[in-house]
Parts: structure tokens; sequence; C-alpha cells
């Protein structure tokens, strides 16, 4: 789903995909540019000897201490991530929405209010024309994760 028309490099070969811009990958992509610009974070150690991936539980625990990188670089791509729900919204008005993955599962309490704001902003929804998931409480009562 492309979110960007010149967006970031997607492994599918486009650009700007929602993919590129709030997967796993994604963010942990934008952290590392982040470091690399100097950002401070509490993950700058576990990430400079290049060692493997930022796994989602490490990413859940640099929210819980307010992890200023880590919280600017999850609130972008759960924003975009609702912008794509958003969208779904929109051209399908399905009754659920599912959101899975480990990043969901570890940082829900962090991704799953941003994109109910966004949501929320819609102004098809305000104006009652998105059709039978256009209620708040569609958004707050539906929202499930995969196992
Ligand atoms: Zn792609």
């Amino acid at each position: 789903m492309r979110m960007q028309t010149d967006g970031p490099l997607c492994g599918c070969g486009g650009h700007g995909c929602l993919e590129a811009l709030a997967s796993r990958t994604a963010i942990e992509r934008d952290i590392r540019q982040g470091i690399a610009a100097g950002r401070k974070t509490v993950l700058a150690e576990s990430v400079s000897d290049g060692a493997g991936v930022i796994r989602s539980n490490v990413l859940r625990r640099a929210l819980e201490v307010k992890d200023e990188l880590v919280q600017e670089v999850m609130t972008r791509a759960a924003q975009v991530l609702g912008l794509a729900c958003m969208q779904i919204r929109q051209l399908l008005d399905p009754e659920v929405i599912v959101l899975g993955g480990g990043v969901i599962e570890a940082c829900k309490s962090h991704i799953l209010p941003i994109v109910l704001e966004v949501m929320a902003s819609d102004g098809m929804a305000k104006r009652g024309r998105a059709g039978r998931s256009s209620s708040p409480a569609w958004a707050t009562t539906r929202w499930c994760s995969a196992p």
C-alpha cells in the first residue's frame, strides 16, 4: 500500500509503501539513522556493535523509559499506520481491521491510541460518510490482534 510517492525504498522495489514506513524494519532503520545522526537513545549501545535486529520487546522497554528517539520514530510509524487504516475504512468499510505482529503485540499501548486518533481525525467519519465503521465505538471496541 503506497503511502508516499517519494518515500523510503521498500522490499518490493517501490518507494513509500506502508511496510517501508511502519514495519519493524522501517522503525529499526529510522532508529539507526537517528543514532548515526547523533541522537541519544537507550538503544545506542545495543545497536552500535551492529548486532542483529532491534526486537519488539526492546522497543517496548525503550518506550517504557520514555526514550525520545524511539517515541518519535514509533509515533511517526503509528501515524502512518493510522492513515492506512483510515484509507482502508474509506475504501472497504470493513467490520474489523486486524493488526498483528510482534511490534503491535509488544507496543500496542503506544501504537493503538495514535492509530485511533488519526482515524478519528477523518473528515469523512466526522460527517458520518465513512459507513458502518465510522463511529468511535467501532474504533475502540473492535481492535484485536493476531496471535
Ligand atoms: Zn512495498
